[in-house]
């Protein structure tokens, strides 16, 4: 008795419109590195929103790895769409491989 869905040629919806969507994560955002304030400099602003990092009380500034500096919300606003540096246009993921569980066996071994 074989239950093979008859519609095999129908590819992945879901993760075909995931993989064109270019943007990030959410949890992406959680790994990026957040700028101390007393490293931020009085001139330093940030660039999609061109207001000084400083100008809030307690800003919440990330660096990306290339080095550059954004307020959270605007570049977690930038991520939602691109996965790169809106500066210097360089990749912003850490490269790490896609784990695949392999440790759960399709079949049921309980009745041998
Ligand atoms: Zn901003
Ligand atoms: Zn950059």
């Amino acid at each position: 008795m074989n239950f093979l869905p008859a519609d095999e040629d129908v590819a992945w919806p879901a993760f075909v419109a995931d993989s064109a969507n270019r943007g990030l994560p959410q949890s992406f955002l959680d790994t990026l590195d957040r700028v101390n304030k007393t490293t931020i400099k009085k001139d330093d602003v940030c660039p999609i929103c061109t207001t000084p990092f400083l100008e809030d009380q307690y800003p919440l500034v990330v660096r990306l790895k290339c080095g550059h500096k954004f307020d959270l919300e605007c570049i977690e606003i930038w991520f939602k769409e691109h996965s790169t540096c809106p500066m210097c246009r360089q990749g912003v993921e850490k490269r790490k491989p896609i784990v695949v569980p392999d440790d759960e066996p399709e079949y049921d071994d309980t009745y041998s």
